[in-house]
């Protein structure tokens, strides 16, 4: 079928066409990107976004809800069978939406956060200044042991106990560790604090039980739809029954209006392919393929944040091996050769957020087109190649080619799509 865009509107056409060839043509190591199916992409490309929903299914504020009812209700049926919990949420826009939702829930302005560092791997909207969770609330940050890089639990606890706080946060972006999510919830109880765990980037790898739930350990979980979980993109907000009024009303009519309900299909369609079967060994194989980064990187002398990895990213201290490398430098080199990751901050970081001295490299993307530990171990030694010889026009050049070939090899449309 041809695109209907294509006559009609040439310029945002062949915008999106070029960032079709983009994806295909380059390595996703981006760890909170993924690729949706075409499913996903035909369901958030529906008639469903001309479609007011203010309100929860059988509850709504507008006529004519009987079919986006029906598609919330699947969404939200299937969130409840891939993570548990009571009560499920799948309205918030956005992974910071749904954190939004939890604070609105339980928080009034002035009370007090504690979570973890922006630049030991937390959220900007776990209360960052810059964001609204940092300008609604008192929020102190706890931080990775300098010596481990792992949270250090005990500094937590005590930290917890001197600042008081009412809600205690856990997840991360960049730290590539799990959680002990059980000793975070009893150290929110031995303050009277509520915990809230962030499952943004792992929801596809708790789903599948390749990583540990923080389910049963948290008051509130919140989480992205669209990084190792492959959905519609969003947020989803998961708690028990008690505070499920408050929620609800956090997210609408507290901090949102009406739903993206072309989205809520999107989540509804990819929380289906996540109950298949091979969705669990998509989930086994990015963690496997992000140890074998971890690895070829330890081979090549680089240094990781905590020695290594427990999930689907790695984050590389450009420190130790690249003394004046930055991360800015290290992504844009790597750009060049067509495997795309992203700068990150570390913990100790010297350098400002537009330089920073890291890299974090994630596989999902690259497991979604079909990699095994092979290419990605073929890809981690492309990485420490092109970071060698950022200056050597030749050596990038014989780099891009071997990306080129793993991506012809690799598609991630095979028929065209939109
Ligand atoms: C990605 C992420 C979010 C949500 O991000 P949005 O861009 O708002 O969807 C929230 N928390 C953590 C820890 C994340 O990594």
């Amino acid at each position: 079928m041809p695109d209907p865009l294509t006559e009609t509107d040439p310029a945002v056409s062949e915008a999106i066409a070029g960032e079709r060839e983009r994806q295909e043509s380059t390595l996703e190591m981006i760890a909170s990107e993924n690729h949706a199916s075409e499913a996903v992409l035909a369901a958030q490309g529906s008639v469903l976004t001309n479609k007011y929903a203010e309100g929860y299914p059988g509850a709504r504020y507008y006529g004519g809800c009987e079919h986006v009812d029906e598609v919330e209700r699947i969404a939200i049926d299937r969130a409840s069978r891939l993570w548990g919990g009571d009560h499920v949420n799948v309205q918030p826009h956005s992974g910071t939406g749904a954190n939004m939702g939890v604070y609105f829930a339980v928080l009034e302005p002035g009370d007090r956060i504690l979570s973890l560092d922006l630049s030991h791997g937390g959220h900007l909207s776990h209360g960052h200044h810059v964001n609204f969770s940092g300008q609604l609330y008192e929020v102190e940050s706890y931080e990775v042991d300098p010596d481990t890089g792992y949270v250090d639990y005990d500094a937590l606890a005590a930290q917890a106990e001197a600042f008081d706080p009412d809600l205690i946060v856990s997840g991360s972006s960049a730290y590539p560790r799990e959680f002990e999510w059980e000793r975070i919830g009893e150290i929110a109880t031995s303050v009277d604090a509520y915990h809230l765990a962030d499952m943004a980037h792992i929801t596809g790898l708790v789903a599948a039980g390749v990583h540990s739930s923080p389910v049963p350990h948290a008051d509130f979980v919140t989480g992205s739809t669209h990084k190792t979980i492959r959905s519609g993109r969003g947020g989803v907000i998961i708690c028990d029954e008690a505070p499920a009024d408050d929620v609800d009303s956090a997210v609408f009519p507290g901090s949102q209006g009406g739903p993206l309900m072309h989205n809520i299909a999107g989540k509804a369609v990819g929380f289906g392919e996540a109950l298949e079967p091979e969705f669990g060994a998509y989930a086994r194989s990015t963690v496997e393929n992000a140890k074998a980064l971890a690895d070829a990187f330890r081979d090549r002398g680089l240094s990781l944040v905590s020695g290594g990895t427990d999930k689907h990213l790695v984050l590389v201290d450009l420190r130790d091996s690249h003394v004046d490398l930055t991360g800015k430098e290290a992504e844009e080199t790597l750009a060049e050769t067509g495997i795309v990751v992203n700068k990150n901050t570390v913990p100790g970081e010297t350098r400002s957020p537009f330089v920073t001295s890291g890299i974090r490299v994630g596989t999902p993307a690259l497991t979604t087109r079909g990699f095994g530990v092979e290419e990605t171990d073929r890809v981690a030694h492309l990485l420490v190649d092109a970071l060698e010889s950022p200056d050597d026009d030749a050596e990038l050049e014989r780099i891009a080619a071997d990306v080129d070939d793993l991506c012809a090899t690799y598609p991630v449309y095979r028929d065209g799509g939109s």
